[in-house]
């Protein structure tokens, strides 16, 4: 029977756990480079979802565009373009005529 063998399951003492992998690390930070770099790369690209969901927070939605289609006019009450023809929109008012 090899004791030895039985020991590589117990946590080694003195020996720094990766954060990342969790993973006992040689190095002195304690954390591999491979995995820092990775680390790093994940945070780079969660920071550029972020710029890009702060941008499209930012720029203007097509759908608030405050042109009025050719042929429509503007419900004051709700805001939808209707037909010039119609003389009263879907939402109820009556349009001046
Ligand atoms: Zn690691
Ligand atoms: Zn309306």
């Amino acid at each position: 029977m090899c004791a030895k063998q039985s020991t590589s399951t117990v946590r080694a003492t003195g020996r720094k756990l990766c954060p990342i992998c969790g993973k006992a690390s040689y190095s002195l930070a304690g954390v591999h480079p491979q995995c820092s770099q990775r680390q790093a790369d994940i945070k780079t690209s969660e920071r550029l979802k972020e710029v890009a969901k702060k941008a499209a927070l930012n720029s203007p939605r097509p759908a608030a565009t405050p042109t009025v289609r050719s042929w429509h006019k503007r419900c004051p009450e709700c805001h939808k373009d209707v037909h010039v023809r119609l003389a009263r929109c879907p939402c109820g008012f009556a349009f001046a005529q």
